[in-house]
C-alpha cells in the first residue's frame, strides 16, 4: 500500500516524502480512505500510531480541493487536550502543508495572546487549538467558528479526563452547518461513546494495530523493590548503564519535581515537565532532552502527552500509573517505528494491585527482578495507595498473607475511574 494509492494529491505526497515516510502506517491507511469520501469516523489510535497524519493529510486534501474563500474563515478546527499536543499538531499541518495554499495557526493558554489574535486576523483555514484560549478568543469576538466544515477531536479519552467536556460542548454550539467530524481517542470508556454519539453522523469505526502489538516489541521489565530505595535504584540503573536520554515517569507533579531535583544532586542532568510549569520551561526542558543537554526527562502522563520524541531507548516507570492504558502509553514512547526499546519499571509492593491490572490489559507477564542492595520491603504493605493517602511505609497490613489483588473485579473498575482524578499532570 502507498500514500498515492490512498487518493492524495500530489503537493501532499510531496510533503509526504519530504518527511521521508515511505508507507502508510495503518491507522493511515484505515482512516484516510473515509475521510477523503467525506465520512465522519471515529479512530482509535493512541500517539505513536502516526495519528496525526492520518487526519490531517486528508483534511489538507480536502480543504485544497474547494476553491479558496476570499476572506479565509476558519475551515478547520482541531481540538487538542495539551498545548504540546497543540504545537505538535501544528508542527505536522506546517510540514504537510508546505506545498498547498493553506494558512494554519495555532493557539493555546499560558502564552501571549496579542500574537495568536494577529495571525488569525490575516486569515486563516486551519485552526490547532486548545479549548481554555479558544473559548477566550472567540468570546473575545477575535474568531469566528461559525464556517468551520471539517472538526477534529484529537485524544478525545485526555479531554475527558482533563475536565473539559463542557468546553467541549460549547465549542460545538459555535460551529453551525454542516460538518465532517473526526474523532480520535486511545480508549473507548462509556463516557468517550457518549460524547462520539453526540458529536458524529454515522461514523465509519477504524482501529489501529492492536495496542499488544506495539507493546510485544518492546522489552519489558519490572524491578521489585522498596519504596524509599527507588530514587537509590534509578540512579543506579542510569550511571551502570550509562544511559543518556531516559524519560521517566511519575504520577505527581510534586513526585516529578521531588526526583527531578534527586537526580541533579546525583550530578545527572535532567529536567522535570508537568502541568505547572510555564510553556518556556516545557519548550525548554524538551529542547534539552532532544539536544542531549538534559539526560533524564521526568514526566507526569498528562504532560507527556503529544511530545514527539521518536526512538527513546529507555522509558523508566518510577510510578506504575493507576490507569493501565497509561502503561501503554508510557512504554509506546520506545520502540518507535520497529526501533527496539526497554521500558523498565520499578515497583513497591502497594503497587502489586497496579502491576497485575497492567499484565492483565496487556496480556502478558512482565519479567521480574530485584538488585541486590536494593530489595523490596517485605513487610510493606500491598494496598495500593489511595489518592491524597499518605501511608507510612511500613505498616503492613497483608504482611503475611501472601494474598494479592488480582485487579480482576468490577471494584478494581471502580477504583481506577476513581483514581482518574488524581493524575492531573
Ligand atoms: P503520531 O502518532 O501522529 O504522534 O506520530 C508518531 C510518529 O510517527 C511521528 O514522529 C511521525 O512523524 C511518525 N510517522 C507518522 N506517519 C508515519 C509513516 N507513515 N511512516 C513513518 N513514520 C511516520
Amino acid at each position: 500500500m502507498s500514500f498515492k494509492s490512498l487518493g492524495l494529491s500530489e503537493p501532499i505526497l510531496r510533503a509526504i516524502e519530504k518527511k521521508g515516510y515511505d508507507t502508510p502506517s495503518p491507522i493511515q491507511a484505515k482512516a484516510i480512505p473515509p475521510v477523503l469520501e467525506g465520512k465522519d469516523v471515529l479512530a482509535s489510535a493512541q500517539t505513536g500510531t502516526g495519528k496525526t497524519a492520518g487526519f490531517t493529510l486528508p483534511m489538507l486534501h480536502l480543504l485544497s480541493e474547494n476553491p479558496k474563500q476570499k476572506y479565509r474563515p476558519i475551515r478547520a478546527l482541531v481540538l487538542t487536550p495539551t498545548r504540546e499536543l497543540a504545537a505538535q499538531v501544528y508542527a505536522n499541518v506546517k510540514e504537510y502543508s508546505e506545498f498547498l495554499n493553506l494558512r494554519s495557526a495555532v493557539i493555546f493558554g499560558g502564552v501571549n495572546q496579542k500574537p495568536q489574535v494577529a495571525t488569525i486576523r490575516q486569515g486563516v483555514d486551519i485552526l490547532v487549538a486548545t479549548p481554555g484560549r479558544l473559548l477566550d478568543l472567540e468570546s473575545q469576538g477575535a474568531l469566528s467558528l461559525k464556517r468551520v466544515e471539517i472538526f477534529v477531536l484529537d485524544e478525545a479519552d485526555r479531554m475527558l479526563d482533563m475536565g473539559f467536556l463542557r468546553d467541549i460542548e460549547r465549542v460545538m454550539k459555535l460551529m453551525q452547518g454542516k460538518r465532517q467530524n473526526l474523532m480520535f481517542s486511545a480508549t473507548f470508556s462509556k463516557d468517550i461513546k457518549k460524547l462520539a454519539y453526540s458529536i458524529l453522523n454515522n461514523p465509519v469505526q477504524v482501529e489501529a494495530t492492536p495496542e499488544n502489538t506495539a507493546v510485544e516489541i518492546i522489552e519489558q521489565k519490572v524491578y521489585r523493590v522498596a519504596k524509599g530505595k527507588k530514587t537509590g535504584l534509578i540512579i543506579k540503573l542510569i550511571s551502570d548503564g550509562n544511559w543518556k536520554q531516559v524519560l521517566v515517569f511519575n504520577r505527581t507533579k510534586h513526585g516529578a519535581n521531588k526526583l527531578c531535583k534527586k537526580m541533579i544532586s546525583a550530578g545527572i542532568s535532567a529536567a522535570a515537565i508537568h502541568g505547572n510549569k510555564s510553556q518556556g520551561a516545557r519548550t525548554k526542558a524538551l529542547a534539552g532532552f532532544k539536544n542531549g543537554s538534559v539526560r533524564v526527562l521526568v514526566a507526569t502522563d498528562i504532560a507527556a502527552r503529544g511530545l514527539d520524541i521518536p526512538l527513546l531507548p529507555h522509558v523508566i516507570n518510577f510510578e506504575l500509573p493507576n490507569i493501565s492504558e497509561d502503561y501503554v502509553h508510557r512504554i509506546g514512547r520506545t520502540g518507535r517505528a520497529g526501533a527496539s526499546g526497554e521500558a523498565i519499571s520499578l515497583v513497591s509492593a502497594d503497587e502489586t494491585t497496579y502491576l497485575r491490572d497492567i499484565e492483565k490489559l496487556i496480556d502478558m507477564k512482565i519479567d521480574v527482578e530485584v538488585i541486590e542492595g536494593f530489595e523490596p520491603d517485605p513487610n510493606a504493605s500491598r494496598e495500593p495507595i489511595k489518592p491524597g493517602q499518605n501511608r507510612n511505609r511500613s505498616q503492613g497490613r497483608n504482611r503475611n498473607s501472601g494474598q494479592r489483588n488480582s485487579g480482576n473485579s468490577k471494584n478494581s473498575n471502580r477504583n481506577r475511574n476513581r483514581r482518574r482524578n488524581d493524575n492531573r499532570g
